[in-house]
């Protein structure tokens, strides 16, 4: 019978499939659902409210079977989160495709997916929790800390010094915003409503300290900040009671933000319920919860607003919180913008976006010789150097060890083929899964999010990501997926990714060569195609073919 139980991958050079490029779906399957990578490991959520890596037990322990029996000339083809099929391919083509969370346009919402996750038919996919690349809070640290560098930059003069920033949410991705904040060396003021996220978060040296009441946290803020000292402190609350409460007594506030999972209203407490209450409440009474949650929101929000009335940078950090406040009838929310519009649409159309890769061996040490690799590939990039770093010295691996860092068109495929030749000359002692967020230059249509206030209005256009996942099904990615609803919530978003697998083979090497320039290529093109002058002239200067500019 199968159940809940520990998983692990398993580590070093034995296999237990035919071939790497199983090995490492099998593996990667199995990190992702690591206790010490996963948020709620029994349940198979990984991160992001409800984002899970197989539908049911039974369906995992049918992935992994198949997985190890799975020949190289086969592709097992996953239905949110259940095996459904496996065909015959050929070597090129991916040995897993995935599609998670897909509705038809008509039904694309909350109601009509949570009755057919009750009837056992989906499951929601987030985005690198069903498609098998989440490397923990490290993931979005680096799109964290370039994000907050941005406001510094913008409005602090480049540091964050002498400042405070308040936010919510210390889960699997919000757990980033202290470490990113105290890497700009400024003071962040967390607040989650579960200690445990507070409790987890110290314990992978996130964040620094916990406040004992919101008075405390306070206190601890401003002394840090006058001695422009940076710390990081969580408070345990309910933010939409204490946002409100910081406005009102006039809190020295400079930045504002928030990544409570307001994106699913089953994954917000609403003022009134106790934490502990959460789960059965949001189970027995779902519409009355999700009534409450948004209310709620809409006081997060309003609060959100009266930070930037009083003089405050804010910004949605991609959570869909403005639009659920909206829903619950709160007029203002959209009054601040979301942080890609703010901040990093400018790196998306140079095609950069958050590249990553897992050391299949399991030994930090492959992970080591990687970042010595990416600083004598790129000695000319001062912030990569500065967060490689940064990154060897603060962050803690959960699960395989592995790296992020944001690259563009141009740069992954050179460290990628240079990845594979470490594999193959024995420097590093096991292959690599290369891969990458779903949140990237043009792999997504997300209207709240990544493709908010396009040049062109194009923000709902959703041929992008469909044609993303099928470049890289045709350039030889190691495995493929499409989802609905990651991020900021069903209806929201349509998004794709893929994991390419350095082996060590002059095969892996084509691959991923094919991969790596036309996966971020995507970006370049949407961008250039929605009118952005910086997407022209990197199209220009690397010889990104567009057809409509070659008239
Ligand atoms: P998570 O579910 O792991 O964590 C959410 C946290 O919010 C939990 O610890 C929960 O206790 C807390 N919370 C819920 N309601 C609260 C309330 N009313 N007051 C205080 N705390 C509350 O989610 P996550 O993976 O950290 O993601 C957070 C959000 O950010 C999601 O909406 C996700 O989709 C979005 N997201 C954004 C990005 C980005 O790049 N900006 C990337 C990934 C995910």
């Amino acid at each position: 019978m199968s159940g809940p139980r520990p998983v692990r991958a398993a580590r070093g050079t034995e296999l237990s499939t035919r071939g790497w490029q199983q090995e490492a779906a099998l593996r990667m399957l199995q990190n992702n659902l690591d206790p010490e990578v996963a948020e709620h490991p029994d349940k198979l959520v990984v991160y992001g409210g409800t984002g899970k890596a197989a539908r049911d037990w039974r369906s995992y322990d049918a992935m992994v079977r198949t997985l190890q029996t799975l020949k190289q000339d086969e592709t097992m083809l996953v239905q949110s989160g259940r095996p459904v099929g496996v065909m015959q391919t050929h070597e090129w083509a991916p040995r897993v495709l995935i599609a998670n969370s897909n509705l038809v346009g008509d039904w694309a919402n909350w109601e009509e997916f949570r009755r057919l996750e009750a009837l056992g038919l989906t499951m929601y996919g987030q985005m690198t929790a069903g498609s098998w690349i989440y490397i923990g809070t490290q993931g979005i640290l680096q799109g964290t800390y370039e994000t907050f560098s941005a406001v510094a930059a913008k409005k602090f003069g480049g540091t964050l010094a002498g400042t405070i920033t308040l936010t919510a949410g210390l889960g699997g991705m919000g757990g980033a915003q202290p470490l990113a904040v105290t890497m700009n060396d400024g003071v962040a003021l967390c607040i989650d409503c579960d200690p445990r996220a507070i409790d987890r978060r110290i314990e992978h040296r996130y964040l620094d300290v916990k406040a004992d009441s919101l008075d405390h946290a306070l206190q601890l803020a401003v002394e840090a900040r006058d001695a422009r000292r940076p710390l990081s402190i969580g408070v345990v609350g309910n933010a939409a009671e204490l946002v409100p409460q910081l406005l009102a007594m006039n809190a020295p506030i400079d930045i504002v933000t928030d990544q409570t999972s307001a994106h699913d209203p089953l994954a917000y407490l609403p003022v009134g319920i106790d934490f502990d209450d959460m789960a059965d409440y949001a189970a027995e009474k779902p519409a009355d919860f999700t009534t409450r949650a948004r209310e709620s929101m809409a006081r997060h929000v309003e609060a959100m607003v009266g930070f930037q009335d009083a003089g405050a940078e804010v910004f949605d950090y991609g959570n869909s919180i403005r639009g659920e406040a909206q829903l619950a009838g709160y007029t203002r929310a959209f009054d601040f913008p979301g942080f890609v519009p703010a901040y990093i649409r400018p790196l998306f159309c140079e095609g950069k976006g958050p590249f990553r890769w897992a050391a299949l061996s399991g030994d930090p040490k492959d992970i080591a010789a990687t970042d010595k690799a990416m600083l004598d590939l790129f000695p000319e990039n001062e912030s990569l150097a500065r967060w490689i770093k940064m990154a060897g010295e603060r962050v803690h691996f959960q699960g395989l060890p592995a790296r992020i860092c944001w690259l563009g068109y141009g740069e992954r495929d050179k460290a990628g083929e240079r990845f594979n030749e470490m594999v193959a000359d024995g420097t590093l002692q096991a292959p690599l899964a290369i891969g990458r967020d779903h949140l990237d230059c043009g792999s997504v249509a997300s209207p709240y999010r990544e493709t908010e206030a396009m040049l062109d209005g194009s923000d709902a256009i959703a041929d992008w990501p469909l044609l993303n996942a099928m470049v890289n099904v045709a350039s030889g990615a190691s495995w493929v997926s499409l989802h609905h609803g990651g991020g900021v919530g069903m209806g929201r978003s349509i998004h794709a990714g893929q994991v390419t697998v350095a082996d060590g083979t002059a095969l892996a090497g084509e691959k991923i060569r094919r991969v790596l320039t036309n996966d971020p290529g995507m970006g370049v093109i949407r961008h250039v195609d929605a009118g952005y002058d910086i997407a022209e002239s990197v199209a220009e200067d690397r010889g990104v073919r567009v057809p409509m500019r070659e008239e």
